[in-house]
């Protein structure tokens, strides 16, 4: 469900015309709708009603500043897993003690930064990682608050440069360890055992290897708590997947995941923390590209876009699925023929779709590839110096822009010569 649907003809982002947006911003850009982040915030809340919990938006998936602070203040805490990300989320108003820190590198200066600015839990994933914490919090006069991150070894049935929760993966400590290692976390000086994290990987489409996992965590619960530890919290990680096309079969809903987490965790009387990324962003945003040319290949037509690989890379780098539709509704049983949907880049990488069927189209037109909301913007690039892409955030009647093209001066500027030259 959301809120970028054709009205008269014209794709809207809520009640705003995406070329309306697009003749004032230019293009490409993200186009994001308020109602529709707001509205798959709430179905996580609501599918833990009644349970005390707090969703941890993991803010890798879309972190411009005015996203977070739609989410924030639904209540949202966040999920972070680098320095900058801490630093984002307090920029945008969130106090520490609803951001988790996540991440399987944590350095000391962003630890430091986080025991001294306030942090609800460090989700620990090695060993030496825990020392680290436990030495900067004495050093600091605090106390950490920590979870172990486990790793259940359950296949999360995943593309492979998403999947976390096996064995082989660099996330977390094995479980089979952890008793081990929470003894030693209750030596430590500094820290303070909440509860225990894990989180399996990203664009899950089943709950089975979920309940494979809770039901591991479970057990490792009631271990834990008969070695004498504090296990009060639980951490179940985010990673619930989204229906990038609209034939597929539908993933499950946050209301069965949260009926999954009440079967298998709730009798334990622990406090759930869920850090949905994707299915709070994904289809709450849009990439909007106008169409340069239309090449004639051999024995294929190219639809050459003026976004690309730099602007949305999961096409490249998982092979993702993106409906791309035209912003003007395509007359009903128009005949649809194959393109293959490019970029301007210098790599053949850039390539969003082959033999894509698609209605007629001409130079100048505007398409919009859908459910691009999450790891699209964040993970953009100036490759071939290209500006980094804007983003608009629609509410309503209104848009603004949330993050503006740099001009080409701004990007060379960056740069500096060394005195010798
Ligand atoms: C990436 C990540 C998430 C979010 O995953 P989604 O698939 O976007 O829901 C949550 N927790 C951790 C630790 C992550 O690394």
């Amino acid at each position: 469900m959301d809120h970028f649907l054709y009205r008269n003809g014209e794709l809207h982002a809520e009640d705003v015309a995406v070329a309306d947006i697009a003749a004032a911003v230019g293009t490409p850009f993200y186009l994001y709708s308020t109602a529709t982040l707001t509205r798959h915030f709430q179905l996580f809340d609501e599918a833990l009603e009644g349970v005390d919990h707090l969703v941890c938006y993991a803010m890798k998936a879309a972190s411009n500043q005015a996203i977070l602070k739609t989410l924030a203040d639904l209540g949202a805490g966040m999920d972070v897993v680098s320095g900058g990300e801490y630093a984002r989320a307090r920029a945008a108003g969130v106090p520490g003690e609803k951001i988790v820190f996540s991440g399987v590198g944590k350095t000391r200066s962003e630890i430091r930064a986080a025991l001294e600015g306030g942090v609800r839990q460090f989700n620990v994933e090695s060993e030496p990682e825990m020392r680290v914490i436990s030495e900067l919090a004495v050093s600091l006069g605090k106390t950490a608050p920590i979870t172990v991150r486990v790793n259940p070894d359950v296949d999360a049935k995943t593309h492979a440069k998403i999947a976390t929760g096996k064995s082989e993966n660099k996330f977390g400590i094995p479980i089979a360890r952890a008793r081990e290692v929470y003894a030693e976390a209750a030596r430590l000086p500094g820290i303070e055992i909440v509860g225990i994290d894990v989180h399996i990987g990203s664009q899950l489409t089943d709950l089975a290897p979920y309940e494979l996992a809770y039901d591991k965590v479970a057990e490792l619960t009631e271990a834990l708590r008969e070695d004498g530890h504090n296990i009060s919290r639980l951490d179940l990680g985010g990673g619930l997947g989204i229906p990038y096309t609209r034939s597929n079969e539908a993933p499950p809903l946050p209301s069965d995941y949260g009926a999954m987490i009440r079967r298998t965790l709730g009798h334990l009387d622990c406090e759930i923390e869920i850090e949905p990324g994707r299915l709070i962003a994904g289809n709450a945003g849009i990439l909007v590209s106008r169409v340069i040319y239309i090449k004639e290949g051999e024995g294929r037509r190219f639809l050459i876009l003026d976004g690309a690989m730099n602007d949305l890379i999961r096409p490249a780098m998982y092979d993702a699925w993106h409906d791309i539709v035209p912003v003007t509704e395509p007359a009903a049983g128009v005949d649809l023929q194959p393109f293959d949907i490019v970029g301007p880049v210098c790599e053949s990488g850039d390539t969003f779709a082959k033999g894509r069927m698609m209605p007629p189209l001409a130079e100048g037109d505007l398409v919009a590839f859908r459910s691009a909301g999450a790891y699209g913007a964040v993970m953009a690039s100036e490759y071939n110096t290209r500006p980094l892409v804007p983003e608009v955030l629609a509410k309503g009647d209104q848009f603004a822009v949330i993050r503006k093209r740099p001009d080409f001066d701004e990007i060379i500027n960056r740069d500096t010569i060394p005195p010798w030259l």
